[in-house]
């Protein structure tokens, strides 16, 4: 698998017939491609918090305990944005984000709650790779890079440390 980083898409190629044959970079490569597979982003579907009347910033707002609103209502997972204690909202797609928010909002129904406030990780296998992220890195501004990025895709790993 190659990686490619600081690269931005100019353009899909496609054939004679219309069917995609390849992808070009605004360096003007082209990588041939017979499928290409774009991942965009997501947005939470709020029907069924609308319909409930729910509290809603891009996700189905929850305190910490995954208590909506609705006092009788409670959310967990993708669907949902975490009110942190400093008033700021945290939308989190991780599975660890989902059983953890999960157990706060079962804990939550049966009258015992319990904050989720663990330091959020991330794991990832992308065939030979294997990406592990703990906490978050938004608002750093300074990266360190332990290892050699570009040795290390075709060796062994890599780190990097985030900091403010
Ligand atoms: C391609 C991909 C790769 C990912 N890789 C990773 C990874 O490597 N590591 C990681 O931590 N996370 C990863 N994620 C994210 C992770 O899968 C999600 O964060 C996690 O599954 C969220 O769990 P959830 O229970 O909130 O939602 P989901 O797993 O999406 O479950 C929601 C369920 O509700 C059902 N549903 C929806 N609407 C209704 C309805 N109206 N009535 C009844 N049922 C309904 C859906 O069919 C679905 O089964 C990945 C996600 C994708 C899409």
């Amino acid at each position: 698998m190659d990686l490619v980083f600081n690269a931005k898409i100019a353009a899909l190629e496609s054939d004679a017939q219309g069917a995609v044959c390849g992808v070009r970079m605004a360096d003007g490569r082209v990588v041939p491609a017979g499928l290409v597979v774009v991942g965009i982003g997501v947005t939470a579907n709020d029907q069924l918090a609308q319909a409930a009347g729910l509290a809603y910033e891009r996700g189905i707002v929850v305190d910490t305990c995954g208590r909506t609103s609705d006092a009788h209502i409670v959310a967990a997972g993708d669907c949902t944005a975490r009110r942190l204690d400093d008033g700021s909202l945290l939308r989190l797609e991780s599975v660890q984000n989902a059983t953890e928010q999960g157990k706060s909002a079962a804990a939550a129904l049966m009258g015992q709650p319990r904050a989720f406030t663990a330091t959020p990780w991330f794991w990832s296998d992308q065939y030979d790779r294997k990406l592990q992220m703990a906490d978050l890195s938004s608002g750093a501004d300074q990266w360190v890079v332990r290892g050699d990025l570009q040795a290390s895709l075709a060796s062994a790993g890599f780190t990097v440390f985030h900091y403010r």
